[in-house]
C-alpha cells in the first residue's frame, strides 16, 4: 500500500535529472568552507511533517548547503530559519530553530514539501526537471487526505499548485493571494521565505504570521 514513507523512500533514491544528479552530488563533495567537516546528505531531500496535517506549506527545491547538506526541508539555512521561527509562533513546530534530521524537531498540523526534490544550480530548476518531479507532488496529494489549505511559498510553488488543480483563469502571484480551490482546498500565497525577502524587508514576520493566522482561520 502506498504511504508517504514509501514515497519519500522513492524519492530519496530517484536519479532522473542528470544536471540535478550531477550539482546535488557536487556541491555535497566541493562543500562550503563553514561545513567542511560535515557530511552532506547530497541525495532528493523528502518531504517533512505531520500525515494528518491540515497545511502543507510548499516551497521550491533544496537549497545547496541547506536541505542538500542536511537531508530536510528548510534545515540549516536562513530560510529555514525564518520559517522554522514562525512556524514555533504559531504553534506548528516543536522549536524555533531546525539544523539537522536529528535535532528533535517535529511538526504538528503541517506538511513541508516541495516541487522539486533536488537543489538546482542558482536555485532554478527547468522546465523539464520541474516536470519530472511533479509525479512525486501528485502522489503526495492523494496521500495527504487532511489538507485544508496550502500555502505557496513564492511563484514557483504556487504555479506547481496551480496546475495540479487545473486553475484557470489563473490569478497572478502575488503575497496574500487567496484562491479557492476545486476541491474543499484554499490556496494560500506568501513571498517566498528566501533571505533576499527577508533580508530586504519584501516579507517581514509580521507579514508571515499573518497569513499562517490567515492559515489557521480557514482550518490549515
Ligand atoms: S528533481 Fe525530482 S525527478 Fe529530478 S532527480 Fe531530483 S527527485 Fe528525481
Amino acid at each position: 500500500m502506498a504511504t508517504l514513507e514509501h514515497l519519500n523512500s522513492e524519492v530519496i533514491s530517484c536519479r532522473t535529472c542528470p544536471r540535478l544528479v550531477e550539482w546535488r552530488e557536487r556541491v555535497a563533495q566541493e562543500k562550503k568552507a563553514a561545513y567542511s567537516e560535515e557530511t552532506y546528505w547530497g541525495k532528493p531531500v523528502p518531504s517533512f511533517g505531520d500525515p494528518a496535517a491540515h497545511l502543507l506549506i510548499v516551497g521550491l527545491a533544496p537549497a545547496a548547503h541547506g536541505a542538500n547538506r542536511t537531508g530536510r526541508m528548510f534545515t540549516g539555512d536562513r530560510s529555514g530559519d525564518f520559517l522554522f521561527a514562525a512556524l514555533h509562533r504559531l504553534g506548528y513546530a516543536s522549536q524555533s530553530i531546525a539544523v539537522s534530521r536529528e535535532d528533535g524537531m517535529e511538526l504538528s498540523g503541517a506538511y513541508i514539501t516541495a516541487p522539486v526534490r533536488c537543489a538546482p544550480p542558482q536555485n532554478k530548476p527547468t522546465a523539464k526537471e520541474q516536470l519530472n518531479c511533479r509525479h512525486f507532488f501528485q502522489e503526495e496529494l492523494e496521500l495527504l487526505k487532511n489538507v485544508k489549505v496550502i500555502l505557496a511559498l513564492g511563484a514557483i510553488g504556487y504555479s506547481a499548485i496551480a496546475k495540479e488543480f487545473d486553475l484557470r483563469p489563473k490569478p497572478k502571484f502575488e503575497h496574500g493571494l487567496e484562491v479557492q480551490l476545486q476541491s474543499e482546498m484554499v490556496l494560500l500565497c506568501s513571498y517566498h521565505v528566501s533571505q533576499q525577502n527577508t533580508f530586504t524587508g519584501r516579507l517581514t514576520e509580521d507579514m508571515f504570521d499573518s497569513v499562517l493566522h490567515r492559515a489557521r482561520e480557514l482550518g490549515g
